[in-house]
């Protein structure tokens, strides 16, 4: 089983405990991470926006996430963090991709 892992403490992070957070300033966002939802870490509270694990570990929420990221560059916004971005979409597609070869493999 693929799992995910908390880009601050390390440990395991099951999609129900964790979120996917980032900063949003108002015109730029940066600092793309997964954690639990405890540890998000980010150095200024107001700027955080995030998304729940669980929501985004099904493909209508990622489908979703990636939207809402459209919609950002839409209204001339700058990504900042594009590795960590690309990091964090990556285990969530790898995520989505285990999970549904698991379900696969119980029905064939
Ligand atoms: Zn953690």
């Amino acid at each position: 089983m693929f799992k995910l892992y908390c880009d601050v403490c390390g440990k395991e992070v099951t999609p129900e405990e964790g979120t996917l957070s980032w900063r949003d300033d108002g015109s730029t966002l940066s600092d793309f991470r997964i954690t639990h939802k405890q540890d998000q870490n980010h150095s200024e509270i107001r700027y955080v926006s995030y998304i729940h694990l669980w929501m985004l570990s099904g493909i209508a929420g990622y489908t979703k996430f990636i939207q809402l990221l459209i919609d950002h560059w839409d209204k001339g916004y700058t990504l900042k963090d594009n590795k960590g971005l690309k990091k964090a979409l990556d285990q969530i597609s790898n995520y989505i991709w285990h999970k549904t070869k698991k379900n696969k493999e119980q029905t064939d």
